[in-house]
């Protein structure tokens, strides 16, 4: 009853509220509404106060004038109430300071008015300050709530539980369901098996760090049970005490997501079928080699023979964009076995020093050690790492390779005295088709895929790589794997874990 009662009380507070104090309603109203208002109240005000004389009119002159003036301020505006305060001050004058129906004043009475009129004019501007401050806020709360409904991205506030506290209206756009449906689900319904643990993880480590975000692209069953890819931007805003909540900003970017597979699935069939008449070309371009030599003919020799180098390029370039297709398809395949390491290093660096007349590259290794994982595309993560030394330290012939064998596994650098990364592109180097821009680069041939490609075969083989380096300086890549990565401990004897394993 209570509560009732208490709800009817502030609608209508409300509503008072917005009759005196919106600026949006008293723009509405012509002048002589907002003056006449103040008229009305004035003559009302008169009346009772004649009525009740003795009581309330000589005893109190001015009681009752103050409010009408802060009313006719918040009905009519600053003019009005101005208006209203020099009538009510004429009128308190006249009918309730002695000598009544007159409008002498005695020096006292001057001195009362006086103060009055002042504390009129006080209460008018601040009530034009309230006036103003309430109007900004409403601005820019309205602003708020446009840039909310109408914006592209869904804006969801949900509790630890998952349990929606607010769904702006572009939650429809994004996955179908309105907004007002959408609030009696689960945040965390109906999100794909695949990336439900992933998305636990997520919120299990953005809940434990307030203020931190988190971006994760997943799928999300449409109202139309399709499966959407959802791109969300998600807030721990917890301690928040306006929000209390995660907050997540979420977009439907399945049409990308789809445009992006036609394209690598165009670029894995085109690379595909690249692959096979390259194969076959290079294949004639060593039998006309040997052919050429055989003859002694030198001339048509080297010729071929640097056809056959472009060739490896291609080969080189073509392998590339078939591994990136492959990654982004989750599809990069692994042979694994235990493998010396060192002579896995030897072997590439033997091979690549046939390549180049200009760099030394020189080893520097710890003991070997078996290492359990893919020797192919291990080689191909130096070969990358060591083609790179070569290529961007033209002026400078030195190039070191070490190894460090730690607890939990091995450590390989290659390190040169080339033009070397600024600290802002180290992190940067690492994303797909990255190449760092500047006239000092325009030279070096290259796409961007080959840290790419090495990171992620570093990744799945359980290590890390990583970069030091100084501009103009030279650069140090680094990667560490794991003995073995599967069990994550140094080997003791390879034939008994080669056995357990396969
Ligand atoms: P690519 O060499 O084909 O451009 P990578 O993915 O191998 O592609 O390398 C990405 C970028 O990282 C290169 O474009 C280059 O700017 C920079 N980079 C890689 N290795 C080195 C290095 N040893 N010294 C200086 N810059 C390097």
């Amino acid at each position: 009853m209570l509560k009732k009662a208490l709800q009817y009380y502030l609608a209508f507070a409300k509503k008072v509220n917005y009759f005196f104090w919106s600026d949006k309603a008293m723009l509405k109203r012509t002048w002589y509404i907002r003056y006449g208002f103040g008229i009305i109240l004035l003559v009302v005000a008169t009346a009772v106060k004649l009525y009740h004389y003795n009581t309330i009119g000589f005893q109190t002159p001015f009681l009752l004038y103050f409010g009408i003036v802060i009313l006719a301020t918040g009905f009519g505006g600053i003019g009005p109430g101005i208006f209203t305060t020099i009538i009510s001050a004429l009128i308190s004058d006249y009918y309730f300071l002695y000598p009544y129906h007159s409008f002498y004043l005695n020096r006292d009475q001057s001195i009362q008015v006086i103060l009055f009129v002042i504390e009129c004019l006080l209460l008018i501007s601040l009530s034009g300050a309230v006036t103003r401050a309430s109007r900004n806020f409403r601005r820019r709360g309205e602003r708020f709530r446009a840039m909310l409904e109408n914006g592209n991205d869904a804006i969801i506030v949900a509790n630890e539980k998952g349990e929606i506290l607010y769904a702006s209206p572009a939650t429809e756009r994004v996955i179908g369901y309105a907004a007002g449906e959408f609030k009696k689900m689960n945040a965390r319904d109906n999100t794909h098996q695949d990336e439900k643990e992933m998305l636990e993880e997520m919120y299990a480590s953005l809940l434990k760090s307030p203020g931190q975000s988190n971006t994760i692209v997943h799928r999300y069953l449409h109202k139309d049970q399709s499966w959407a890819w959802i791109e969300s931007t998600i807030t721990n805003l917890m301690d928040h005490p306006g929000i209390n909540g995660m907050i997540s900003n979420s977009r439907n970017i399945t049409e990308k997501v789809l445009l992006e597979r036609q394209k690598d699935d165009f670029v894995s069939v085109a690379t595909h079928e690249l692959k096979t008449p390259v194969t076959s070309i290079k294949a004639y371009a060593q039998i006309l080699l040997k052919r050429f030599r055989k003859e002694g003919n030198e001339e048509s020799a080297i010729m071929v023979e640097k056809m056959d180098q472009q060739l490896n390029k291609l080969v080189g370039l073509i392998g590339d964009m078939l591994d990136v297709t492959k990654i982004e398809g989750g599809k990069l395949q692994f042979q694994e076995s235990f493998y010396e390491f060192n002579e896995l290093v030897i072997e590439v660096v033997e091979e690549l020093q046939r390549t180049t007349i200009d760099h030394k590259i020189e080893l520097k290794l710890d003991e070997s050690e078996k290492v359990f994982g893919d020797r192919e595309r291990i080689g191909q993560v130096l070969t990358n790492l060591i083609t790179n030394a070569i290529k961007y330290s033209p002026a400078s012939r030195k190039i070191n390779i070490f190894t460090s064998l730690e607890k939990n596994g091995i450590t390989l650098c290659v390190e040169d005295h080339g033009v070397g990364i600024s600290k802002e592109n180290q992190d940067k180097i690492f994303e797909r088709f990255y190449r760092v821009s500047g006239p000092e680069y325009q030279t070096f041939p290259g796409i961007g895929l080959g840290l790419y490609i090495s990171h992620e075969i570093i990744k799945k083989q359980g290590g890390r790589i990583w970069v030091q380096s100084e501009k103009d300086k030279g650069s140090t890549f680094c990667f560490e794997l794991p003995y073995n990565y599967k069990f994550n401990k140094k080997v003791e004897n390879t034939e008994t874990k080669n056995t357990d394993i396969t």
